[in-house]
């Protein structure tokens, strides 16, 4: 594998700093692309080849070949000029505003592409699943399909196989994985950070574009696919697709299964937080939600009647990123054991990655009195950071990791009949002040 090169549109931007670059340092450590060539574009006057190597030494820790090119990628005559620059098949990577992405895209139609060009397309991936489709039918007209990687970094591929492993490889859970055993799914991404000065991009997503449409989703799929039969990423990714296909709204009410809030001022880890409406560059007659939570069904033969509550919030306290199942009531508890009062529970922390199963047992002391334990383990690491193994699928054209043009319009299809009705405003806009656990009007039980 030589003359790599990664072309990154929006260089000079966050996602380059803080996340792609220290991936791609970590996958040239690992030896996985040998002779990569970082090009790096933007609009900024002011960089030059010198900043810009600083930049990858700085975030990336090593010094491959760099350069800097001054472009507007919405023209196409710019993108040309980058592309000239590139050595062996490129893999673009539009770390871009989506609306600007969108622009480039349309630009690259009138731009001959190097055989072998990969595209890289952060979320959110379109607004609707009316834009997803047009975005999906753009940019087939560009590269086939295969070479589309739309990122979810959320779950990086060690995450991904330790659910795998933990689901199929075992005889001890998956029997029980299903609506004869399971009483309801809850999937929590709590962050306890604030808006950390993004509100240019997110005061114009909000906590269900952000997280639940995107990433809560796959690990839904993720969570209720049937057995692939091999870890092929066409057949991993048919699966996924097969339970997302059949998720919808728990009900035909948005007011009964979904919640929508925004933080206001508060002590979040001992700093004081402005309320979200009151931060730097918030409109606050967007109404944008800091925290989302929606109750979803799938409806297989497998899940059909048990509840999926997704919920992710900003300024939460706690901070907790985990998917629990809550089993089913024991049919019967025999008369003289008592204090079977918590329901079993299977939690899969995210990063870093363990599982705990919480049940109840005679525990120390009265052997008539039942004690709650946890059995818990650990799970390997994977060698690379998410956007090192995001990368590595790029470069070694396997896109088991990235959502499928289908899969994208699906993940769309899920959540509109939510949009629509917090945009007519049917669905109340709550608070919750910053530290606390949320609004009190949750729709979570674990
Ligand atoms: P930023 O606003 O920080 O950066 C955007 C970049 O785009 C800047 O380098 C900007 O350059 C460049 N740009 C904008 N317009 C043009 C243009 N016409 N021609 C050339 N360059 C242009 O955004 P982020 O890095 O935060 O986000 C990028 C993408 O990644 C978004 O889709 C976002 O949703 C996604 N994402 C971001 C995450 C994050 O943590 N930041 C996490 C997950 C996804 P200039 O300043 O020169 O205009």
């Amino acid at each position: 594998m030589t003359d790599q090169t990664l072309i990154i549109l929006g260089a000079s931007g966050d996602l380059t700093a803080r996340l792609l670059l220290p991936g791609a340092g970590a996958l040239i450590k690992a030896g996985h692309v040998p002779g990569l060539t970082l090009i790096g574009a933007a609009l900024e006057e002011d960089w030059d080849d010198a900043r810009w190597r600083q930049r990858v030494h700085d975030a990336a820790g090593q010094t491959p070949p760099t350069r800097w090119i001054r472009a507007d990628v919405t023209r196409a005559d710019d993108l040309r000029t980058v592309l000239d620059a590139a050595a062996g098949p490129p893999a673009i990577f539009f770390a871009l505003p989506p609306a600007v992405t969108a622009r480039a895209c349309a630009a690259l139609l009138d731009v001959d592409l190097p055989e072998g060009t990969r595209l890289v397309l952060e979320k959110p991936f379109g607004t609707s699943a009316e834009s997803a489709a047009e975005l999906n039918s753009l940019l087939t007209r560009l590269v086939p399909e295969e070479r589309i990687h739309r990122v979810d970094h959320f779950l990086g591929k060690s995450t991904v196989l330790n659910i795998l492993g933990l689901r199929f490889a075992n005889r001890i859970f998956e029997p029980l994985l299903n609506s004869t055993h399971v009483e309801s799914v809850d999937i929590v991404f709590d962050e306890n950070l604030g808006l950390e000065n993004r509100a240019g991009y997110y005061d114009h997503a909000g906590a269900l574009a952000d997280m639940i449409q995107s990433h809560l989703l796959q690990i839904l799929g993720i969570l209720t696919m049937e057995p692939p039969i091999s870890l092929d990423a066409g057949e991993f990714r048919d699966r996924k697709a097969d339970a997302l296909r059949a998720t919808r709204l728990w009900s035909e009410d948005p007011a009964a299964c979904s919640r929508r809030a925004r933080y206001t001022a508060g002590d979040l880890s001992g700093r004081r937080l402005p309320g979200y409406a009151q931060e730097p560059g918030v409109d606050p007659s967007r109404a944008t939600e800091t925290l989302a939570e929606l109750v979803l069904a799938v409806d297989t033969w497998r899940w059909a009647g048990v509840p999926f509550r997704l919920r992710s919030g900003k300024a939460i306290g706690n901070s907790r990123k985990e998917a629990v199942v809550t089993f089913r009531r024991p049919p019967r508890v025999p008369d003289g054991l008592t204090g079977c009062d918590e329901p079993d529970r299977l939690r899969i922390t995210f990063g870093p990655d363990r599982i705990a199963l919480d049940f109840n047992i005679n525990g120390p002391g009265d052997p008539f009195e039942l004690d709650p334990v946890t059995l818990s383990a650990e799970f390997g690491a994977g060698e690379l950071p998410p956007y090192g193994e995001v990368l590595r699928g790029v470069f070694e054209d396997d896109p088991m990791l990235s959502i499928r043009a289908d899969v994208a319009e699906q993940c769309w299809r899920i959540v509109e009949p939510v949009t629509a009705a917090w945009r007519a405003g049917t669905v109340p806009l709550l608070d919750y002040p910053a530290g606390s656990t949320g609004p009190e009007d949750s729709l979570l039980t674990s």
